[in-house]
């Protein structure tokens, strides 16, 4: 391995396996994810996309492989990369009693950052959380909830973003403002971001490169443009259509 490569690869996953009891979520997948890179991770429901994801945050310990984030081996450094790491989770809510600011407070102090006002309200006006702040957390819309949980998933500056699926319940307006917000963030901050999405034109905006998943492997992988020559299709939507249909020949 040259040096080059060791040091562009922020997140390590080398042939990380999860059962739950007998079924086999996650077979034995590798990959990584580079300094600065958006990476994709697509694949049909059930093919282990969030226990991946699981695994990636600690909340789930994987029946064998091995992770590394920032080169540091995540069983041995859980605090420590702890810190460098956030994430949006559909499973995973914000308190819903508590207003948008008293939790953004609350895990700005878990997280021990400096100058938490001002981290605050740059947060604040970057998602137009302006109005939201006062508000509780558990009676907002759906949309503003996933703002209010973008300006969670931030409060520590991360260096590694993991993102399970977070369009998903919103409408095409709003959609629309997190990827904008996801593409202009990116630019003026150094952060690598994990992004699992149904949205094809979602992925084909924002990520440079894709993994495919099914079934637990990791099935195709590459640029859009790549998958897109690759299968002969139009656009990664058919792409996804043809690898999912398929028969399994990778496994
Ligand atoms: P995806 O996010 O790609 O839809 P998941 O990682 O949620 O996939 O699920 C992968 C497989 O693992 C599915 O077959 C799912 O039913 C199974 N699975 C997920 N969570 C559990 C669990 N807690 N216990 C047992 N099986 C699970
Ligand atoms: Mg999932």
């Amino acid at each position: 391995k040259s040096l080059k490569f060791w040091m562009t690869n922020l997140v390590e996953v080398k042939n990380l396996k999860k059962n739950y009891s007998s079924k086999e979520a996650v077979k034995n997948i590798s990959f990584n994810i580079k300094e600065n890179e958006i990476l994709g991770l697509l694949g049909p429901n059930g093919s282990g996309k969030t226990t991946t994801i699981g695994m990636l945050l600690g909340l789930l310990k994987p029946t064998a492989g091995e992770i590394k984030i920032d080169n540091m081996d995540f069983e041995k450094n859980r605090i420590e990369i702890l810190k460098k790491i956030n994430f949006i989770s559909p499973y995973i809510e914000l308190p819903k009693k508590l207003t948008v600011k008293q939790n953004l407070t609350v895990y700005g102090k878990l997280y021990n950052i400096e100058n938490l006002k001002e981290r605050i309200q740059y947060l604040t006006d970057q998602l137009r959380l302006g109005e939201l702040l006062d508000r509780v957390t558990g009676e907002l819309s759906s949309g503003q909830k996933n703002r209010a949980s973008l300006a969670k998933a931030l409060i520590n500056n991360p260096k590694v973003l993991f993102l399970d699926e977070p369009t998903a319940s919103l409408d095409p307006e709003i959609g629309d403002f997190v990827r904008s917000f996801l593409e202009s963030y990116k630019k003026r901050n150094k952060i690598s971001i994990l992004l699992a999405s149904h949205n094809m034109s979602e992925v084909s905006r924002l990520c440079k490169s894709v993994l495919m998943m099914k079934n637990g492997l990791i099935i195709d992988q590459g640029t859009p443009e790549f998958l897109i020559n690759k299968h002969g299709r139009k656009n990664l939507e058919e792409v996804f259509l043809k690898l999912s249909r398929s028969g399994n020949e990778s496994s």
